[in-house]
């Protein structure tokens, strides 16, 4: 039902290496964080080919992340069948963990160092929890909601046994011991549907400003085209190309992505002014030239026109 993309984080922190100097201090902090949230969305994807074992009629959705009054929170993978509602934590998780259940951490073991978290069985309870309220909050009949934590890497060893944590590879067999439990429906088919509309109407993406994230300064960060084939930034334009002086290459369409980066670094919202700047185009009118080729929605008379740059949802 919601497909799974690339996280907005991530595809923020993916905009803002290709964008920040690599001798800036925080480089290697947000470069390690980038390879942290690449990891966990790597093992959300694997998880994938195992889903495809369920039923047909049951309905997924990935990264929803809903209101319950006040507070926000967020569902790797969320399984909703006619008897019983799923909740996956989904851990790509390098080396040996062990979970103590008095502390509620999780302490994983890898090359000979102790790294220590939340344990992933308080945030899927803690999910359960707000989910509960949120379907009560919706008045839909109580749903037996139940919560797992996924270890999407089978080479993860798990040094303290709970029936709650388990390899992607189990998820098929789990859920046909659920379908033995939980054999009450609870949802016919129109109630379902009403409750996928209100969970897709109801998701609101987690829009974080990275710049504030990272407390950085709009002027640390690098303006310009990039070049598609060798990365260097900025591309000049020349006879309405982007032509690149270190490889030698052309291309059409390398101001797209800038702009989207700029969208992710900064704002949808961008003026004419703002565009010369950001893509460094010396004329007003060719900047204009630019933007009416792309079709952007905009507002606003000719002098102060506002574009909104529109959305890259394909990435995956
Ligand atoms: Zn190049």
């Amino acid at each position: 039902m919601k497909e799974r993309l690339k996280p907005l984080f991530l595809q923020k922190q993916e905009a803002l290496l290709r964008r920040l100097p690599k001798i800036h201090k925080l480089y290697p902090k947000i470069e390690r964080d980038y390879k942290k949230s690449l990891a966990g969305y790597n093992g959300e994807k694997s998880i994938d080919y195992f889903l495809s074992y369920l039923k047909e009629e049951y309905l997924i959705f990935h990264n929803v992340r809903l209101l319950d009054r006040k507070h926000y929170f967020q569902m790797d993978t969320l399984i909703i069948t006619p008897s019983f509602a799923c909740i996956l934590e989904v851990k790509n998780i390098a080396g040996s963990i062990y979970i103590n259940e008095e502390t509620g951490q999780m302490i994983r073991t890898l090359d000979g160092k102790e790294e220590g978290f939340l344990s992933p069985l308080i945030q899927v309870r803690r999910q359960q929890e707000h989910f509960s309220l949120w379907l009560k909050e919706q008045k839909i009949p109580n749903i037996p909601c139940i919560g797992f934590v996924v270890l999407s890497n089978p080479s993860t060893i798990l040094k303290s046994s709970n029936s709650l944590i388990l390899q992607a590879a189990r998820i098929p067999s789990k859920f046909l011991h659920l379908e033995n439990k939980y054999k009450e429906i609870k949802l016919k088919k129109q109630s379902i549907n009403r409750l996928s509309a209100r969970i897709t109407d109801s998701h609101t993406e987690n829009d974080v400003s990275i710049i504030e994230h990272y407390q950085l300064l709009k002027s640390e960060i690098i303006t310009g085209v990039q070049c598609p084939f060798c990365e260097t930034i900025p591309l000049m334009k020349t006879f309405g190309f982007w032509a690149c002086q270190k490889c030698g290459q052309k291309s059409k369409n390398a101001h797209t992505k800038a702009l989207t980066d700029y969208k992710l670094l900064f704002s949808e919202r961008i003026s004419n002014r703002e565009v010369r700047s950001f893509l460094h185009i010396k004329s007003s009118s060719s900047a204009k030239r630019v933007l009416q080729k792309l079709h952007y929605p905009f507002t606003g008379n000719t002098k102060d026109r506002i574009y909104y740059i529109k959305s890259n949802q394909s990435e995956k």
